[in-house]
């Protein structure tokens, strides 16, 4: 038997990987983002597009995005129930850094402020327009 040199915990891993995607001490954020918002990509090849929150994945700051980082799966007929294969497009994940969310208010990419109300309430505001950002209010 080997000997094992790196004998990590997946959380010392997971910490690992988020620093070497630049996140500072690998801790993880908060994602204000959620599956149904709209988000403007600003980095990467998918620069300037707009889509729809599919999917949240917190744990690897990634979020997915539809229409954004479209990626071909080659499959084989016969694997998991699909009869046919060939090649299934797909949305990939991407970096939670890489996108900035949409107002649905004001329409412009914007960044939300957390603002605590008298009665205890968290909301959010856009920093663009100061409105208040509801989900599924517009
Ligand atoms: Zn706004």
């Amino acid at each position: 038997m080997p000997l094992r040199r790196n004998r990590r915990t997946p959380e010392q891993r997971r910490k690992v990987a988020l620093q070497h995607e630049g996140w500072a001490h690998g801790e993880l954020r908060p994602l204000d983002i959620r599956s149904g918002d709209t988000v403007v990509v600003i980095a990467g090849k998918d620069k300037g597009k707009r889509g729809r929150v599919e999917r949240t994945i917190p744990e690897e700051q990634r979020i997915v995005v539809a229409g954004v980082n479209v990626l071909k799966r080659h499959t084989k007929a016969g694997v998991r129930g699909n009869m046919q294969g060939g090649i299934v497009d797909f949305n990939g994940p991407i970096a939670y850094s890489n996108v900035m969310l949409v107002c649905n208010r004001c329409e412009k990419p914007t960044r939300i402020s957390k603002q605590r109300l008298d009665d205890g309430t968290h909301i959010m505001v856009c920093k663009n327009c100061g409105e208040r950002y509801e989900r599924g209010a517009v």
